[in-house]
């Protein structure tokens, strides 16, 4: 990586302005990685400034043209595989599989954006008035600020940044503070695939000196937030009251129902996928079971079994499926509510261990719904297993909560689960699958307290477009 102490605006490495600077350690050894001065409310004027000015350029370039640009960025990031695995293991604790889901999504997502061009198609309309011809044009939105989380910072970042850029839009990214290394390599990519100066510029810097001002900020047209519910609930206030528009996707409290009719040895391996995959931390993981008296006994069984399977550790060992959470704290958080459910009846069915940052796979059963690991959004290897008496109760309790991100079902009787899929409030549902899915051709987004947009396709050319009439009077009307 080219630097890690800079910041990225109109082309230029830059020391940040700001008056505090920011320490990076690896979550899981707690070793520096690296320090950087944070981004000041100057710094985050010159950026959006920068963007200003490179946009009327870069929308005008040809489609074509901008093709060419996201190949040379899909070939840089090939070219720097190694790099980009040893960023994110050592920044933000993923492990090697993890790695192999977000890189290549990553590489699908600008794939995809090739074709974003051909969906930005007008409209030639009639009109009532003689002599008049109206025109619907899709064009750029102008500047958008992508605001991106920890946990996938290179796919949730790019899975926003790149078709802003590829409508034709700039763009300004702020990264997490817990993350900010990985949006300075996603710069470092944009200068080596040749981009024009302006077109992405990275500004990172604490939330309370620079977070509302990114928002509020005039020039940005468009907010694409992606991170926790608390947080898009008050950019979704701020950029409301000064009528900007928002992509918000935030959190999520899955669950998987296990119906009597259910291989509950096969729910039980994808719950290990849907429950431990980077650690939990991911908007999509599953939280909650819903298993039906007839698989609740072999499904926990199961579960338990694959679970103690599974190895807990160093990121950079091939063989580890869960590394460390982001931080301590983030362990010491999961650790209070785990024995507050506890403490409200429910059963150790596997205890995992806590040391450090890392914590080991628990399963609970016994929880009911309005137990604390129930109702948050736990984000570590942590699972509830609700008993249900049939289906009508699971889909009852599956939909209380604030959250409706994506869930799923288990059941030999595939139209019975489509049919119960459609019930659950949730943006996505995936029957017979566990809850973890992306795919960048395919509408991503949640109902509720998980967000308000749709990403992908031509769900996220809409929303990062605007459209225009006019009209063209052919002969005289007055
Ligand atoms: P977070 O909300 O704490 O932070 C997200 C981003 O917002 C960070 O860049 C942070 O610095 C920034 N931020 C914080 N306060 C701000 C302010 N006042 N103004 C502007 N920016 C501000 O989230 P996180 O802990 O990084 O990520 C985890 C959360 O994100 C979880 O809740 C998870 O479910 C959610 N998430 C959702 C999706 C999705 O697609 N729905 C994907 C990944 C993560």
């Amino acid at each position: 990586m080219k630097y890690y102490d800079k910041q990225f605006i109109d082309g230029v490495w830059r020391e940040g302005s700001g008056d505090k600077i920011m320490e990076n350690r690896n979550p899981y050894t707690g070793e520096l990685i690296y320090s950087y001065r944070s981004a000041s409310t100057q710094d985050v004027d010159d950026a959006y400034e920068a963007a200003k000015r490179a946009q009327p350029q870069w929308g005008a370039t040809l489609p074509e043209e901008r093709r060419t640009y996201l190949k040379r960025l899909a070939q840089v990031i090939r070219e720097m595989e190694s790099e980009i695995f040893q960023l994110l293991a050592e920044e933000s604790g993923g492990t090697r599989a993890k790695f192999g889901f977000e890189y290549g999504d990553s590489l699908k997502v600008i794939d995809d954006a090739m074709g974003y061009h051909m969906m930005m198609d007008g409209r030639i309309m009639p009109s009532n008035i003689p002599g008049k011809d109206n025109y619907v044009f899709k064009i750029p939105k102008g500047v958008i600020c992508v605001i991106a989380p920890f946990n996938f910072p290179l796919l949730l970042s790019l899975r926003s940044v790149v078709p802003a850029i590829a409508c034709g839009n700039t763009v300004v990214l702020k990264p997490s503070t817990e993350t900010p290394g990985s949006a300075f390599l996603i710069a470092e990519m944009f200068e080596k695939a040749g981009f024009p100066h302006g077109v992405l510029n990275v500004v990172a810097g604490r939330g309370s000196e620079i977070g509302d001002y990114i928002v509020s900020h005039p020039v940005p047209s468009l907010i694409s937030f992606t991170g926790s519910t608390e947080v898009g609930q008050h950019i979704g206030k701020v950029a409301g009251e000064l009528l900007k528009d928002v992509s918000l996707e935030l959190g999520g409290n899955q669950v998987m129902i296990v119906l009597d009719d259910a291989d509950a040895d096969q729910a039980a391996r994808a719950a290990i996928v849907g429950a431990y995959s980077h650690q939990g931390q991911i908007c999509m993981a599953l939280n909650r079971v819903l298993a039906t008296p007839k698989v609740y006994d072999d499904f926990i069984k199961a579960f338990v079994k694959y679970s103690k399977e599974v190895k807990v550790g160093d990121p950079f060992d091939q063989q580890v499926s869960i590394g460390p959470l982001i931080n301590r704290q983030q362990a010491e958080k999961v650790e209070e509510r785990i024995r507050e459910t506890i403490q409200a009846g429910a059963k150790v069915e596997l205890e995992g261990k806590i040391e450090g940052s890392v914590v080991y796979p628990w399963i609970l059963s016994g929880v009911t719904n309005d137990m604390c690991a129930a109702r948050c959004e736990m984000f570590a290897p942590v699972c509830s297993v609700i008993p249900v008496k049939d289906e009508e109760e699971a889909i009852r309790i599956a939909n209380d909560t604030e959250y409706g991100l994506s869930n799923s079902i288990f059941t030999k009787d595939l139209y019975k689960g489509l049919q119960l899929a459609r019930r659950l409030e949730s943006g996505m549902v995936h029957v017979n699958d566990q809850s973890i899915h992306h795919e960048p051709h395919v509408m991503f987004g949640g109902e509720k307290n998980s967000g308000v947009g749709r990403f992908n396709g031509h769900w996220v050319v809409d929303k990062f477009t605007t459209e225009k009439w006019i009209s063209v009077q052919r002969t005289d009307r007055y």
